[in-house]
């Protein structure tokens, strides 16, 4: 195995990525395999913090098509990356593997409040740590929350981890001949309206010069390489 390159990250997991082969919800293997994806990083001791999205449950903005207030149905998104968040933390545990989950929204019975300096030092200490609720706004999501705690705790990389090896300048399911890009910039993403995250967090990384890796999740052992700085799919530098 080649040297690890990178000592604290930030990993984005979708929500939909929980779901395995269902419709809904959580596919129970889904989290044991990210433990097991996870678990060689966290004893190689690379700092791991993780947002996970709550669209295997809940978004927002399907709320507000069906005729519900936005605001509200944000806050039953935010209270869908907690209920993924509890599951992930439940699994990791399982696997040995020391985790906390923090909450933008308080609910100290269950998750920590999220405290930047605390989180800081759950990190320090090796624990997985799970930025849970989102950014707590409405109107955001989960890929701003990710770039935002990705900057609050001087992450070196925010990996976004998703179903696709990559950023192509197509949609690959639906054009065989998109090509895909090694790197590319942040400002061509936007240019070019790429759909890897929402342009809120893609500016916002761009400002704080958060360099983003776009990988393939599904191909085991691909969050390892990706920490030791292989090339696993797309990155998005300045
Ligand atoms: N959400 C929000 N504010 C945030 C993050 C998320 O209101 O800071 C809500 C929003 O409704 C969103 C839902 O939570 O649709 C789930 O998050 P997201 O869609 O980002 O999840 P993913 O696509 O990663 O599964």
């Amino acid at each position: 195995m080649s040297d690890i390159r990178y000592k604290r990250v930030l990993l984005k997991l979708s929500g939909e990525a929980l779901m395995g082969g269902q419709s809904f919800g959580i596919d129970p293997a889904v989290p044991q395999r990210l433990a097991e994806e996870i678990r060689p990083v966290y004893e190689a001791g690379t700092q791991v913090a993780i947002v996970v999205g709550g669209g295997n449950i809940f978004r927002g903005l399907s709320g507000a098509a069906a005729g519900m207030d936005r605001a509200q149905g944000d806050n039953m998104g935010m209270l869908a990356t907690v209920i993924n968040s509890l599951s992930l933390q439940d699994c990791f545990e399982r696997n040995g593997m020391d985790c906390r989950v923090m909450s933008a929204i308080e609910m100290r019975q269950i998750a920590e409040p999220y405290i930047r300096r605390r989180a800081i030092r759950h990190l320090e200490k090796g624990r997985v740590t799970i930025f849970a609720a989102g950014t707590g706004n409405p109107y955001f999501t989960t890929d701003t929350a990710a770039a935002l705690r990705a900057c609050e705790v001087n992450a070196e990389v925010l990996m976004k981890a998703t179903n696709v090896d990559g950023i192509y300048d197509a949609d690959p399911k639906t054009h065989p001949d998109a090509v895909r890009f090694d790197t590319i910039t942040y400002r061509e993403v936007l240019r070019r309206d790429l759909k890897v995250m929402d342009s809120t967090s893609t500016a916002l990384c761009h400002d704080n010069k958060m360099p983003i890796m776009v990988f393939d999740i599904n191909h085991p052992g691909v969050f390892m390489k990706a920490i030791c700085g292989e090339s696993v799919g797309t990155t998005v530098v300045e």
